[in-house]
């Protein structure tokens, strides 16, 4: 069936799988209170407030974008929106999709510039248009027929620590690197958090959120890979890689090496896991080392043929257990659920991250 003007919103609601068909998946009653969110490790506050708006009824897919939301606004949280790092012109250049589970609708931007919050504008390609994904210009332009406003999402740290970037990428171009940058708190502060080695961390807010009544949506949204390439665009936006959900089986999502990702169809992957039986933990295990098996290439590997990037995926199922894992230990996850304060856990991991040298 298609989501196209003509139909019917009865026929709609009468395909839309019902909370029995989704108790059905795997036979088991529910096992863990709801609502319930799951979301990348600086998603605590947004976790908090996807289960208050679940809660107070709110569905599901907005309540992770009402969660992610505070994330994209927030300057200190330079991965995401407002703030976000920009790509390597200086520009910034947001990507961001939702999926709700119960109507298996979906909607996306990529390469959206000016517009602070991509989750609101990804959730009105779902409300208000037939297609999916929109990009660059389009999106921009939609954004802007609905209301949102253009800003300038470049920071003044998110311009310095760029300018940084530029200035050392190379030795052999023209722009000359400030020996007192370092001694800037901004830069500083950045060397710190991400370390100053191996200068393209990566960073994103995916959440993953299911109701009371079994229902299901997510969200992911992000600025990218540090210095990206212009117009590059990662597994965040894309439906079935960077999130996927399903209300009769669960949630998923992803954050870090987004070209790993989109490889393995991540998302849509540890929902197809859980669907044949697997914990979300055990579905996010299984499809990284399928990562590991398709990460081929020399210039991807450690010396030890493992990958070098790291990807962290995320899923929680119908019946409200929640699980999340890395390639790389190290990573935690946030979780909130109905009664218990949201909290920050340990990912399960492939490979135990060798400590940094001094
Ligand atoms: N997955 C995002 C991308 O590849 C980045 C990230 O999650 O850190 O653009």
């Amino acid at each position: 069936m298609t989501q196209g003007k003509g139909v019917n919103r009865r026929e709609v609601l009468v395909a839309i799988p019902t909370l029995a068909a989704a108790q059905a998946f795997r036979g088991l009653p529910r096992q863990e209170p709801t609502p319930v969110a799951v979301a990348s490790s600086n998603g605590l506050k947004a976790v908090e407030e996807a289960v208050r708006r679940m809660e107070a009824g709110v569905l599901p897919v907005e309540a992770a974008v009402a969660g992610v939301s505070l994330v994209e606004e927030d300057p200190e949280d330079v991965t995401v929106g407002y703030g976000g790092l920009p790509n390597e012109d200086g520009v910034v250049q947001l990507d961001a999709a939702v999926m709700d589970g119960v109507t298996m609708r979906a909607g996306a931007v990529a390469a959206l510039e000016g517009i602070k919050h991509p989750s609101q504008v990804a959730l009105t390609v779902m409300r208000r248009t037939t297609r999916v994904l929109l990009v660059g210009a389009g999106a921009k332009k939609f954004a802007l027929a609905h209301g949102f406003k253009e800003e300038n999402l470049l920071t003044e740290r998110a311009r310095k620590i760029w300018l940084y970037w530029k200035e050392n990428a190379a030795t052999n171009d023209d722009w000359l690197p400030d020996p007192k940058a370092v001694e800037d708190p901004d830069i500083r502060w950045f060397i710190e958090k991400h370390g100053d080695s191996y200068f393209r961390p990566t960073g994103t807010i995916h959440l993953s959120a299911v109701d009371a009544q079994g229902r299901v949506g997510c969200c992911t949204t992000t600025s990218g890979l540090f210095f990206k390439l212009s117009g590059r665009v990662g597994d965040s936006p894309l439906v079935g890689c960077g999130l996927y959900c399903d209300s009769e089986v669960g949630s998923a999502g992803a954050t870090g090496h987004g070209e790993s990702n989109i490889i393995v169809v991540g998302a849509h992957t540890v929902v197809e896991f859980m669907r044949q039986g697997k914990t979300p933990e055990e579905a996010c295990l299984a499809t990284l080392e399928r990562v590991v098996r398709a990460t081929r290439e020399p210039y991807l590997k450690d010396p030890q043929g493992r990958p070098k990037n790291n990807l962290i995926l995320y899923a929680v199922n119908v019946h409200g257990e929640v699980g999340a894992a890395s390639i790389w230990s190290g990573t935690k996850y946030a979780v909130a659920r109905k009664g218990r304060p949201a909290e920050l856990r340990e990912c399960a991991y492939l490979f135990v991250r060798p400590k940094r040298s001094p």
